[in-house]
């Protein structure tokens, strides 16, 4: 098939008397020359004239009716809506929640605590760093434990 050829829904649509006068002719001069737009606008006619000979078929009774019969026989009830809550029945919500809140803070007033104990020694180590030693009483660790003999260039 040729890209200039017709699509299938625009020769379905000629079919169907679907289209302006202008395009009837401009693919009506088209499928006297192409051999395949002509076998297929064949194929789609004789497929629409066998789809008119078949036989209306009719059910006999009104099948919207036994659907919904069916559908009402199936349907359970709805449930009742949770009945409304009072004020007083969030008490006990709010003691649980207080009690959970100050036992959080109960704790971590208890962890602060505690942790400047654990902080002290830290700081107490740090202390053969600082100028003056812990207790100001010796200015260092020469100071302490040297003997003044054994040091020539001092004086006493
Ligand atoms: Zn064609």
């Amino acid at each position: 098939m040729p890209e200039s050829c017709p699509r299938t829904v625009e020769i379905s649509a000629y079919l169907d008397h679907e289209q302006s006068a202008a395009e009837r002719a401009q693919l009506q001069s088209h499928l006297a020359v192409c051999p395949q737009c002509g076998a297929m606008f064949a194929g789609l006619r004789g497929l629409r004239d066998e789809l008119r000979e078949l036989p209306d078929e009719t059910l006999g009774f009104d099948l919207s009716e036994v659907i919904r019969g069916r559908l009402a026989a199936t349907a359970r009830p709805r449930p009742a809506p949770p009945p409304r809550r009072r004020w007083f029945q969030f008490v006990p919500m709010g003691l649980g929640a207080g009690a959970a809140l100050s036992l959080g803070l109960f704790m971590g007033m208890g962890l602060m605590a505690g942790s400047a104990g654990v902080v002290a020694p830290r700081v107490a180590a740090l202390a053969v760093f600082d100028p003056v030693a812990p207790g100001s009483l010796c200015v260092g660790s020469d100071a302490c434990f040297a003997r003044p003999a054994a040091r020539p260039g001092v004086a006493r």
